[in-house]
C-alpha cells in the first residue's frame, strides 16, 4: 500500500517563482485535493449515485517504480517513476507523460483525472491516467534520457501499465515525439510479432514513426479554436467589454513548450496581437506585439527570450510569473498547474484567462476572477486538442493505416471533433456567469467537469 506520507511528499525544488511546484500560499490545496474539490462541486450536481461518486473521485491503480541509473560521468542515482489510472471505465486508458521535477504521485494522479474528463469532454473513448519520472530534463543528455525512457518503458510493460488497448501514453510537459519513440520502440522490441499493434502503444511519436500529422501542433491548434469560439461570442465579449473576435485582441502567453507556441502562432496568424511571452526562465512584453515564430527561433538559438530586440519589459528568471500581472485582453496560461492561485487572482489585468495548461487556475483563484466578472475558459475544453489527435493516431496504428489521403481524412476528423468539443453543442461555451446561471452556478470548470462526470458514466 501507499502511505499517506507518499502521498503527499513534500515538494522538492520548491522555487519562489517561475514555473517550477509553486509554494503552497493561504489555503490553497495541492494539485490532486484541488482536482478533487473541482469534482465534489461539480458531483453536487449530478444524480449518480454516491458510491460511484466515491469511486470516480480517486484513482483506480497507481503504480510507483524506483529504479538504479548509472549516468554517463559513472555515478549512480536513483529515478522516480510514476503512472496513475483515474478511470477503466473505457480502456485503454490515456494521458501523457511527463518529465518533471514537480512529479510525484499526487500530481500524476491529479492529471490523471483531469484526462478522464477531458476525453469524456471531448467523446474519445479513453480513460483517463498520465505518468511521469521525476527528473528535470535539461540536466540529462539525450543518451542519459533515452536510457531513462526505456527503463521506464520496460518498467510500465511488465506491470500492465502499458499497451494498445491497455494504458496508452502521449507527450507531457519535459517531453516529446524523441520519447514517444523510444516508447514505442522498446514496447516493439519486447513484444515483437506477438502484438502486430506495437506502435499504438504511445501517441504522438514523430511522423516518419508511426506518428500522425497534426499531432505536435494538435493541443496548440484546439487551444486556439476554443480561443476563437470563445471569442466569437457576442454576448460574452460584451460583457467582458470587448468586440467580438480574435483580430486585434491582445494575448499573454505564459509558457512558450510545445502548447504555448502553436496556440500563439495560430493567434498571432489570425490578427492576435501576442504582447507579451515567458518561458521557463525569461519573459518579454511589448505593447506592439511579437511574432511567435521568431521568437521560437530567438528561444532555440538562445535558450531564454532575454536580449529578443524590442522588447519594452524584460522579466528575469526570479520574477517571471510577473508577466501573469500584465494587462491584456486574453491570458492564456500554458506552462504549468497552479499558476494562478488566492494569492495573485486579485492582480489579473486580463478580460478572459484561457486555461491551456491543465489545472493552471486554482478552484479558489477561479472563485476571485468570476466575482471580477473575468471569465476562466476551462482546460478540460481548451486543451483537449492533444489527446483528440491521440485517437486518430492510435486508431490509424491499430488500423494499419498507411500515409496519405487516409491520413488526412483522420485529421478533418480530428478537428471536426475538436470543434464539436470547443462549442460542446453550443453549451460550453454558455461561460459567462450571469448566462450560465440557468444552467449551473459557480465556475465554468464545474459545468464542464459535471458533463465529463456524466458522460463519463
Ligand atoms: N498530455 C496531453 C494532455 O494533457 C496529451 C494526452 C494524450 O494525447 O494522450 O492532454
Amino acid at each position: 500500500g501507499i502511505s499517506q506520507d507518499e502521498q503527499y511528499l513534500p515538494l522538492r525544488g520548491a522555487k519562489k517563482d517561475g514555473f517550477g511546484p509553486v509554494k503552497n500560499v493561504g489555503q490553497e490545496p495541492r494539485f490532486l485535493e484541488m482536482v478533487k474539490l473541482f469534482f465534489d462541486r461539480a458531483a453536487q450536481y449530478t444524480d449518480i449515485d454516491p458510491g460511484m461518486l466515491e469511486y470516480m473521485r480517486g484513482s483506480h491503480a497507481v503504480y510507483r517504480v524506483s529504479f538504479p541509473f548509472q549516468r554517463s560521468d559513472g555515478s549512480v542515482e536513483v529515478i522516480m517513476g510514476y503512472r496513475a489510472h483515474h478511470n477503466s471505465h473505457t480502456t485503454p486508458l490515456k494521458g501523457g507523460i511527463r518529465f518533471s521535477e514537480s512529479v510525484d504521485l499526487q500530481e500524476i494522479e491529479a492529471l490523471a483525472a483531469l484526462m478522464t474528463f477531458k476525453s469524456a469532454v471531448v467523446n474519445v473513448p479513453f480513460g483517463g491516467a498520465k505518468g511521469g519520472v521525476r527528473i528535470n530534463p535539461h540536466d540529462y543528455s539525450e543518451d542519459e534520457l533515452e536510457r531513462i525512457t526505456r527503463r521506464f518503458t520496460c518498467e510500465l510493460a511488465s506491470s500492465g501499465f502499458l499497451g494498445p488497448s491497455i494504458d496508452v501514453p502521449a507527450p507531457d510537459l519535459g517531453t516529446g515525439p524523441k520519447e514517444m519513440s523510444w516508447i514505442a520502440d522498446t514496447y516493439a522490441t519486447i513484444y515483437g510479432d506477438n502484438d502486430v499493434n506495437s506502435y499504438a502503444c504511445v501517441t504522438g511519436k514523430p511522423a516518419s514513426f508511426g506518428g500522425i500529422a497534426g499531432r505536435l501542433e494538435a493541443t496548440g491548434l484546439g487551444v486556439y479554436f476554443g480561443v476563437r469560439e470563445f471569442l466569437s461570442q457576442r454576448l460574452l465579449m460584451k460583457r467582458a467589454g470587448l468586440t467580438p473576435g480574435v483580430a486585434g485582441k491582445t494575448f499573454i502567453i505564459q509558457g512558450f513548450g510545445n502548447v504555448g507556441f502553436f496556440a500563439a502562432k495560430n493567434i498571432y496568424e489570425n490578427g492576435g496581437h501576442i504582447i507579451g511571452v515567458s518561458e521557463m526562465n525569461s519573459g518579454i512584453y511589448s505593447s506592439q506585439g511579437f511574432n511567435p515564430s521568431e521568437l521560437l527561433a530567438y528561444v532555440k538559438e538562445n535558450d531564454s527570450l532575454r536580449g529578443f530586440p524590442g522588447a519594452e519589459r524584460v522579466f528575469r528568471s526570479h520574477e517571471v510569473s510577473k508577466i501573469l500581472d500584465m494587462e491584456c485582453d486574453v491570458l492564456i496560461p500554458a506552462a504549468f498547474q497552479k499558476q494562478i492561485t488566492s494569492e495573485n487572482a486579485s492582480r489579473i489585468n486580463a478580460k478572459i484567462v484561457c486555461e491551456a495548461a491543465n489545472g493552471p487556475v486554482t478552484p479558489y483563484a477561479e472563485d476571485i476572477l468570476e466575482s471580477r466578472g473575468i471569465a476562466v475558459v476551462p482546460d478540460l475544453i481548451l486543451n483537449a486538442g492533444g489527446v483528440t489527435v491521440s485517437y486518430f493516431e492510435w486508431l490509424k496504428n491499430l488500423s494499419h493505416v498507411r500515409f496519405g489521403r487516409l491520413t488526412r481524412r483522420f485529421e478533418e476528423q480530428s478537428k471536426d471533433l475538436m470543434l464539436q468539443a470547443m462549442t460542446y453543442e453550443g453549451r460550453a461555451l454558455d461561460l459567462a456567469p450571469r448566462r450560465r446561471s440557468n444552467i449551473i452556478k459557480g465556475p465554468a470548470e464545474i459545468d464542464i467537469v459535471r458533463s465529463g462526470l456524466e458522460e463519463a458514466m
